[in-house]
């Protein structure tokens, strides 16, 4: 039986060998496997753009570079996220033949995305604490910081450190039995195994995880009402932290706010809990030039300086928009310095996530409503009659935006609050809409009001 992500991998070893670096990078490398449906593969693409420009470049290639090694998949399928669900049911293990060219990777071993190195890790202040964290950890694993908890936003550089501690453990300490998981494929593994026919599943589940000298495992918040796994985790946590084995979690939240039982979430904060921030523009211009030195583009300050101006809380939207312009001038086949040339592909871009919605609309909603001026809003001013509406407007931007704006950021924009005061309003309003009909008419209208802009 053959995994559809070792299936997928093989197929990547081809493609990488048989497109351009850039179509790789950009777009191939972005598809994730759904699995296999009859005799098609199907591949999920992050966004429509990128469905469209794989399904009108490069769907040959990719059809044949899947052929060539599985000679039974007939056709490849891109698809996006809301057409999951119309999706029959796919298999994510098949027993299908493979040509000569397959490339027999233990299923044991793990691989760590080798781009995500300390080297290309840019140090600033949003991150310094979890930076060096990261590196005692990777040169002294086991024994002195356990386990390690790194939190922060969306796209700030979580799994890159796990993969950077990865690369090097790997690289100094190749004896170590060495693991990274996210926490949605724990979860479905544990699942796996308890549905399993075989005898041995959970046995064997069991073995593999407590065996370890390390443990990464992503996006821990994701055990959230998931008490079995949260059980079996747990059991696997102390098991390996009694032997003093390394555990490093990440999060898109500090454990207190997990929701999780009690005990885990005690376990998770023992040892030493570190937070990445949103980057400072400085920082923000240095991991642009860095990825820039890393992909061969050269850019200059000014473009990169604008994309770091746009974005600001998240990096991985920042490559994006860089990518975004390096595909566009190639498209055109002009040079990615003219800013002329920039605004076309970033007006773009623009267009692409109108469907976004931004602090700045909920927080105009919010001031047409109750008739309150933004700078008010937004200032300090403590009459009720400011304080209220600026509590629903957090509230709002939290239950909107979700993950993808960090607390910090909301009471930066908020005239500098502390991201506890941000936690207070939300979490104020969240419990009054449950209890008082005027506010949670007030919260609706606003809602209303923001989508049908
Ligand atoms: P998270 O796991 O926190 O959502 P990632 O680790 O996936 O974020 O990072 C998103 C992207 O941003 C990756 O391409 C990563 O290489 C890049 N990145 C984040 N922080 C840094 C940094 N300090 N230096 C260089 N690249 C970074
Ligand atoms: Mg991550």
């Amino acid at each position: 039986m053959l995994k559809i992500d070792q299936i997928w991998k093989n197929i990547l070893l081809e493609a990488e060998a048989k497109t351009t670096t850039l179509a790789y990078d950009l777009y191939i490398n972005s598809l994730s496997p759904v699995g296999i449906y009859r005799d098609r593969l199907i591949l999920l693409a992050e966004t429509r753009a990128i469905k469209n420009i794989v399904d009108n470049n490069y769907k040959e290639v990719l059809k044949k570079c899947t052929n060539t090694v599985f000679p039974s998949i007939a056709d490849v399928e891109i698809i996006i996220e809301e057409e999951l669900e119309n999706l029959g049911s796919v298999q994510r293990e098949v027993d299908i033949p493979v040509s000569p060219n397959y490339v027999n990777d233990t299923e044991d071993k793990v691989s760590f995305v080798s781009q995500y190195t300390f080297e290309n890790f840019v140090v600033g202040k949003s991150n310094e604490y979890a930076h060096a964290v990261a590196r005692a950890v990777a040169d002294n694993p086991g024994t002195k910081y356990n386990p390690v908890f790194i939190w922060g936003g969306v796209g700030l550089g979580k799994t890159h450190l796990m993969h950077a501690i990865g690369n090097s453990l790997q690289r100094n300490f190749p004896e170590k039995r060495i693991m990274y998981v996210t926490c949605d494929q724990f979860v479905n593994e544990f699942i796996e195994s308890i549905h399993s026919n075989e005898p041995n599943a959970t046995k064997n589940f069991r073995a593999k995880y407590r065996k370890l000298d390390v443990l990464m495992m992503d996006d821990v918040q994701f055990l959230a009402n998931k008490e079995g796994t949260q059980e079996e985790m747990f059991h696997t946590f102390n098991e390996l932290y009694l032997a003093d084995k390394q555990i490093i979690l990440s999060s898109d939240r500090p454990p207190k706010e997990i929701k999780i039982e009690e005990r885990l979430k005690t376990r998770f904060a023992t040892g030493v809990i570190a937070d990445i921030q949103p980057p400072n523009l400085e920082t923000r211009i240095a991991i642009l030039q860095k990825k820039c030195s890393n992909k061969g583009y050269s850019l200059n300050i000014k473009v990169l300086t604008l994309i770091a101006e746009k974005i600001t809380n998240n990096i991985r939207e920042m490559e994006g928009m860089l990518n975004r312009i390096i595909s566009y001038s190639t498209l055109v086949g002009g040079d990615p310095n003219d800013m002329n040339l920039v605004q076309d592909a970033l007006k773009d871009y623009a267009d692409a996530s109108s469907d976004i919605i931004t602090i700045d609309q909920v927080v105009k909603a919010t001031c047409e409503y109750f008739r309150v001026k933004r700078e008010d809003l937004i200032g300090k001013k403590k009459n009720k009659e400011i304080v209220v509406p600026r509590q629903i407007c957090i509230y709002l931007i939290c239950d909107i935006l979700g993950q993808s704006v960090p607390l910090a950021s909301i009471g930066e924009y908020f005239g500098g609050r502390d991201h506890t005061t941000v936690m207070h309003a939300r979490d104020k309003i969240s419990e009054e809409i449950k209890t008082s009909d005027v506010t949670a008419a007030q919260v609706k209208d606003i809602r209303d009001k923001i989508y049908n802009r």
